[in-house]
């Protein structure tokens, strides 16, 4: 039995990831960062002093429009930041990469998009490759920075970068979580979060509002500084003509899609009827890739649903979008209550070959429901909510597969990964999360319920 202490969470990245120290800086290497050469850093750090910037280190927010440090510092020059952290594109203890080519193509989409957002501002996007607080370091050597601001995140691999850059002495800024309601509007202490979904859900709607968000800023201030702002890199990707999620990434394409499911087809208001759907693009809304990357705000889809009730309709499935973002709002504030715990993983995972692991991932089941669905997910890098649902209780409790295996191949697929609402869900399926009621789903029966004629296993069952 090999010690993977902590698959995902705990202990040292090094032995989750198999990626010791020397080996990501060779990666570093490969991925090379564009600091200036040697000479020029000669001549920029004698004017070191006048070359201050404050630096926004993005993470899953790449955004302007409901961004708070973007707001705050519009009148500041500042250097929006991404920086590509070797350990996020490593394997995982399963040998998956943790950012597979659909969640890899999406993300490069989202950082253009940025990009370019940024540039018609007169400002741009900075890339760089290794360790924040390496990254971070290495630039300070060359421009004073000002301050580094940055939302805060709730997991235990984002709090040890956020740690790790603090530690380089520089004014350092963490902004409240990037929630739909605000983590200072909780009208409990976070030590006391509800337990369960449903007292959570009932005590925001009661006893606390969703904040209106700061206007957009028209323009940002570019600092006078020579830098090299970095490659994106480039994807060869062609998205599956199948697919439910036939989009790019990033802010346009977000509001893009906004448009066509609130305002051009009156689409939200069936959510309720069609959200359990399995094919085509409109069975439901389709924002989690662009939330898990930032690319719109749940509070700017909120307050969009807001207007689209006192200018369209109000009924059952307005609400109901709102009733599953805050399903998104529980995952991430039961991880701040619990911190490593949530991801009630075992200390000692047995890291072996499962058969079963492998025909589920590669849809090779026999269980021509659970086949369809787990072929989707790697044609495609999307899954309904209803096909995870079924997938997750099928290699749980019928192969019984360790269910973190599940989630480990989630993270790499999903092009909406989100550390909480993966993590949480799975402990959701697996029982032994917030509701440890049974969730052991009928298969058959799902399919005869969801896919009655067929359709959908006649689409992905080949
Ligand atoms: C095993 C499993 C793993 C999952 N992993 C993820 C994940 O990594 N990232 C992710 O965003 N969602 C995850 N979900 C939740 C859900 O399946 C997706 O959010 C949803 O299918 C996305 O499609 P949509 O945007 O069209 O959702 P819609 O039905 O249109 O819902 C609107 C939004 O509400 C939120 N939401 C809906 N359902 C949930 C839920 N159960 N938990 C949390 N938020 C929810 C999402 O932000 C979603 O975009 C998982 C569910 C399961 C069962």
């Amino acid at each position: 039995m090999v010690n993977y202490s902590g698959l995902r969470k705990f202990f040292t990245l090094e032995c989750l990831y198999h990626l010791s120290e020397p080996n990501a800086r060779e990666a570093d290497l490969r991925l090379r960062n564009k600091e200036p050469s040697l000479s020029q850093s000669v001549i920029l750090t004698k004017h070191k002093s006048v070359r201050m910037a404050h630096i926004i280190w993005l993470r899953n927010d790449l955004r302007i429009i409901d961004h708070d440090i973007f707001h705050h510092l519009q009148d500041q020059p500042i250097i929006p930041l991404y920086i590509f952290d070797p350990r996020e594109h490593a394997s995982d203890a399963w040998g998956h990469s943790r950012l597979g080519k659909h969640r890899r193509r999406f993300l490069m989409e989202g950082l253009q998009a940025l990009r370019e957002e940024l540039q018609s501002r007169g400002s741009d996007l900075c890339i760089r490759h290794g360790y924040p607080a390496e990254v971070i370091e290495q630039m300070h050597q060359h421009y004073t920075i000002e301050g580094i601001h940055v939302y805060g995140h709730d997991a235990y691999e984002e709090r040890q970068q956020e740690e790790a850059v603090k530690k380089l002495g520089i004014p350092f800024h963490l902004y409240e979580a990037d929630t739909l309601y605000h983590p200072a509007d909780l009208p409990f202490p976070i030590e006391k979060m509800p337990f369960v979904f449903t007292d959570f859900r009932k005590k925001m709607e009661k006893q606390s509002e969703v904040r209106p968000f700061p206007p957009t800023p028209k323009q940002f201030v570019k600092p006078e500084i020579d830098l090299d702002w970095g490659d994106i890199p480039k994807v060869d990707y062609k998205i599956d003509s199948r697919s439910a999620f036939p989009f790019r990434g990033g802010t346009r394409a977000a509001l893009d899609r906004l448009e066509h499911y609130f305002w051009e087809t009156d689409q939200l208001a069936q959510y309720k009827n069609t959200r359990n759907g399995l094919l085509g693009t409109d069975y439901s809304s389709k924002f989690s890739p662009w939330l898990a990357q930032g690319a719109i705000s749940a509070r700017f889809i909120y307050h969009q649903v807001k207007k689209y009730e006192s200018l369209r309709t109000k009924n059952q499935s307005t609400y109901w979008l709102i009733f599953e973002l805050i399903w998104r709002d529980f995952f991430r504030f039961t991880a701040k209550s619990e911190g490593n715990r949530f991801f009630r993983i075992p200390r000692e995972v047995k890291a072996m070959r499962i058969p079963a692991f492998e025909l589920w991932k590669s849809g090779q089941t026999g269980e021509p429901f659970i086949d369809a669905n787990m072929k989707e997910l790697a044609a495609t890098g999307f899954m309904s909510n209803r096909g995870r649902q079924n997938v997750g209780s099928y290699l749980v409790h019928q192969l019984n597969v360790p269910w973190y295996a599940g989630a480990a191949w989630f993270e790499s697929q999903l092009i909406d990964y989100d550390v909480y609402s993966n993590w949480g869900n799975w402990t959701y399926v697996a029982g032994v999360g917030h509701d440890p009621r049974s969730r052991v789903f009928n298969i058959s029966r799902q399919q005869s319920m969801y896919d009655p004629e067929g359709a959908y296993v006649e689409v992905w069952g080949k």
